[in-house]
């Protein structure tokens, strides 16, 4: 028989299909607008159904209200959100909206609590106890609110480092495994406990004890590590989502939740492999790695380059590499760069571009910036294709990157960034590195390529240096 509540059913397997259509889409650069229009697609089937589904089970015309208003205000802010972000606040933004999905597990598991534990005479818990799933019903709630309040204050912590508002360099606290690896055991007794014996003090404690942690475990990832923790944080969202999911009944939330909390683990394997990063490390809040060494070490003097003296070399350079960095978005010279491309290419300069896969503030953030100044895509190559190519080169612009060129992580096993695959720059015939200041890139770590012989430093802002470059050729 045809009720609201099969169409509603029916609705939730479509959703999932569309999302997981949507996960395969956003796999590839060229079907990734058709991966967002199923995902768009999905959530919204997956809404209308919810509404239908509330209709169903005869919501009270307040909780209907509250519902509408409650998505209308959402959209409203989510809409304006969306148009106004930069492209360079997008990571931060992202970090914020993986704390609503923990803030709301908290809510749904405490919500849980509230209904079934500390009513055991009401309904609910009757039905549950007859059923004999009062167990599972405590641990769902535990496990719920112990992930969503990790996710929740891990995602403000990362949004707060992202946005520049807290030092991004990690936080050492004597003993941090052994507090992170306590609060882990903590948990599961605690579990085991409110199982047997669900009390309000212990839901209390475990929550205090998931925000510290989340808090704690994200403080102890250094700036380096940061593109890593996003995609992890979401991960931890998706199993947040799914925890709420078990609890609610809704299998769309729990197969949504297991897709988002997979495909962000899988992506924060690969993003470690690529930064030659231990997973586990990550995951565990840069579990084994120890406070180095306090900076003190002395480089020496740097050289500097003025605009016209950039020209001159450049005019000379039989091929140039550019290698743009999270300061080409900030001071949006990826025009001018384009431009001075086009003036090379033109006297017959071989240019071409090297990305670094976490230059910038986001994945493909360079290769985005670039293409909407129209740099021809072909002369756009990955660090891997690019990196043996240094050494017969002239001239390298280093624009606005730092971390993603520092000879440390190469050389110097000491280093918070040692290990990371470079750009190797400083193999190049001559190096000019347009920035602002002899200021560290987002990890904190100063960076021995500004003082090398063959390097100079273009200071000022790398628009108007670009542009300065580009009048004096
Ligand atoms: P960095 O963030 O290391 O350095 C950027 C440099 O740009 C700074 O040293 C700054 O120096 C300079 N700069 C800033 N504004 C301007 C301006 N207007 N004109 C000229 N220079 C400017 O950049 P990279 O791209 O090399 O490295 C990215 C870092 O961000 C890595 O550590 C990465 O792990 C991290 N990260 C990457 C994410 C991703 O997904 N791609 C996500 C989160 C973090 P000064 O102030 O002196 O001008």
């Amino acid at each position: 028989m045809f009720t609201l509540e099969t169409a509603a059913t029916a609705a939730y397997v479509v959703a999932a299909l569309l999302f997981i259509l949507a996960l395969a889409g956003l796999s590839k650069h060229e079907t990734s607008r058709a991966g967002n229009t199923f995902g768009m697609a999905g959530m919204v089937v997956a809404l209308v159904a919810t509404i239908a589904l509330a209709l169903a089970r005869h919501i009270e015309p307040l909780g209907l209200g509250l519902l509408i208003a409650a998505m209308a205000i959402g959209a409203a802010i989510g809409l304006w959100r969306a148009r106004v972000v930069e492209m360079t606040g997008m990571p931060e933004l992202i970090a914020l909206l993986h704390s609503f999905v923990g803030l709301a597990a908290v809510l749904v598991g405490w919500n849980g609590y509230l209904h079934v534990e500390h009513d055991l005479a009401g309904a609910e818990a009757a039905v549950l106890s007859n059923e004999g799933m009062l167990g599972i019903h405590s641990a769902e709630v535990f496990i719920g609110v112990f992930i969503g309040a990790v996710t929740f204050t891990g995602s403000i912590v990362a949004n707060l480092k992202l946005s520049a508002r807290i030092k991004s360099a990690p936080l050492m606290l004597p003993g941090k495994n052994f507090l992170n690896v306590g609060a882990l055991v903590l948990f599961v007794v605690f579990t085991v406990w409110f199982v047997i014996e669900p009390q309000l003090w212990l839901l209390i404690v475990v929550t205090v004890l998931a925000l510290l942690l989340g808090w704690h475990l994200v403080a102890s990832i250094g700036g380096g590590d940061m593109p890593v923790v996003v995609s992890m944080l979401n991960s931890y969202s998706g199993w947040a989502a799914a925890a709420s999911g078990f609890l609610l009944s809704n299998d769309l939330l729990i197969v949504t939740g297991a897709l988002v909390g997979s495909s962000g683990a899988y992506l924060s394997y690969i993003m470690c492999k690529a930064m030659n990063r231990s997973f586990i490390s990550v995951i565990a809040g840069g579990f084994g790695i120890e406070a180095g060494p306090a900076e003190d070490k002395d480089y020496g003097e740097h050289r500097e380059i003025t605009a016209e003296g950039a020209a001159e070399l450049l005019s000379s350079a039989s091929s140039v590499i550019i290698t743009p960095g999270y300061g080409m978005a900030v001071a949006q010279a990826q025009y001018g760069v384009a431009e001075l491309t086009r003036k090379l290419r033109e006297r017959g300069v071989t240019v071409r571009f090297g990305i670094h896969p976490v230059a910038g503030r986001l994945p493909g953030h360079m290769n985005v910036l670039l293409a909407e100044a129209k740099v021809p895509y072909d002369i756009v190559l990955e660090m891997d294709e690019i990196n043996d190519d240094f050494d017969n080169t002239s001239v390298v612009l280093v624009i606005g990157a730092n971390d993603t060129v520092n000879p440390a992580a190469s050389e110097d096993p000491g280093s918070p960034i040692a290990g990371m695959p470079v750009l190797t720059v400083w193999n190049a015939e001559h190096v000019i590195v347009f920035k602002r200041s002899m200021a560290s890139g987002y990890a904190g770590v100063q960076n021995p390529l500004f003082f090398r012989e063959n390097t100079q430093m273009l200071f000022g802002d790398a628009r108007d240096r670009v542009d300065d470059i580009n009048a004096a050729l």
